[in-house]
């Protein structure tokens, strides 16, 4: 069995190597040939012609993604050949804010104040609507806070639509939210569903930070797992979906969908009983789901920019999992991770503030 993969970045990268924990094996398409999963996968180099996805096609049993900003047209062209996970209008409505906010809405999830933003007028107006507290964001391709201002004064406005306003565009409430949360869910091609309890994020500059599990509150859980399973069901969706939440007044606000593995989800690897990667993988095949459960409080640290030197960290905290995605490192970028458990939840949160010393 071959699992073929669009992309080779780092969420490549740890698939194949779940992949290879199950005996399975994998071809990752990619435009470079260094890219992260090249350590560990076969890969395809990608020319951008129909031959070159036909003969991935053909080298593979089944084709899954990395990245959701896949041309449609080419996933189309991959599915009329090998069976794509998940669906193809997963991946569409997942690729435009616009798209997942009206989905959102129509499903009754509820979700932020947006607006369509088509002319200057149009984005005054909402704002003012929005008691001028919004954020502007391109609709597609923005990523880790790229593509998104905050409006608060007139002149932000302005500034936002001079600098933003070539690209289709999406206009949000701004959400004085009490904190974040994701939730990360698979189905297998049989329909079998499962959830990982949620996760509780923190992040800066539109980067995720840290990621701490299990976020337990039973109502908090039950509520976001039957928003995904809606979603599931709307999308007759295969695979791991990761979804992002604003939590206001104990109430949850859908934010984003990733239809993938998430970064929010690789503390799975190490403090829970079984890895957002290998659920991913198993649904894909069609295996069976065990049901995800934390063995310890378990806390994830991005490594954002340049990586710390592994001999400190791992002499700072002992039994600290330090993930390098051999990554040139880049301003914003990440790079890698970090991932410590603990007894309970206090002592964690003590091993977090110790890392972010030295980070
Ligand atoms: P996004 O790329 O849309 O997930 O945005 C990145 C981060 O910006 C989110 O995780 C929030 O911390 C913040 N953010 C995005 N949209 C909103 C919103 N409508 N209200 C408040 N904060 C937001």
């Amino acid at each position: 069995m071959k699992v073929g993969i669009l992309g080779g970045g780092q969420l490549a990268q740890l698939l194949a190597h779940a992949a290879y924990e199950l005996g399975v094996e994998t071809l990752c398409l990619c435009e470079r040939k260094d890219e992260p999963a090249s350590r560990n996968s076969p890969m395809l180099l990608d020319d951008g012609t129909t031959e070159c996805l036909k003969e991935f096609a053909h080298k593979v049993n089944v084709i899954t993604l990395e990245n959701e900003n896949i041309a449609i047209a080419r996933l189309q062209f991959l599915a009329a050949h090998r069976p794509v996970y998940p669906g193809i209008k997963a991946v569409a409505v997942s690729q435009d804010r616009l798209f997942e906010k009206q989905t959102f809405t129509e499903l009754g999830i509820p979700t932020v104040l947006f607006k369509d933003i088509n002319n200057e007028t149009e984005l005054l107006s909402a704002w003012q609507d929005f008691q001028q507290q919004a954020l502007l964001k391109t609709r597609r391709f923005g990523y880790d806070g790229k593509g998104q201002l905050r409006l608060q004064t007139q002149e932000d406005v302005q500034i936002a639509w001079a600098k933003l306003g070539t690209q289709p565009l999406i206009l949000e409430g701004f959400l004085p939210f009490d904190f974040e949360v994701s939730l990360i869910g698979a189905r297998n091609v049989s329909g079998q569903t499962v959830f990982v309890p949620l996760i509780h994020n923190t992040q800066h500059a539109g980067i995720l930070r840290t990621s701490i599990a299990p976020f337990l509150d039973r109502h908090l859980q039950e509520q976001a797992e039957q928003y995904m399973q809606t979603l599931f069901t709307h999308f007759d969706y295969v695979g791991v979906l990761a979804f992002e939440f604003f939590v206001k007044d104990g109430k949850l606000y859908a934010n984003e969908l990733a239809p993938r593995v998430h970064n929010s989800g690789h503390l799975t690897l190490d403090g829970a009983n079984i890895s957002q990667f290998h659920l991913h993988l198993l649904s894909i095949l069609d295996l069976p789901l065990a049901a995800p459960r934390f063995n310890y409080p378990t806390a994830m640290l991005n490594l954002i920019g340049s990586l710390p030197d592994k001999k400190e960290v791992l002499k700072t905290s002992p039994g600290v999992r330090y993930y390098d995605y051999g990554k040139e490192p880049r301003a914003g970028r990440k790079l890698g991770h970090l991932s410590c458990m603990a007894k309970d939840e206090k002592t964690l949160r003590h091993k977090i503030k110790t890392l972010r010393e030295i980070l």
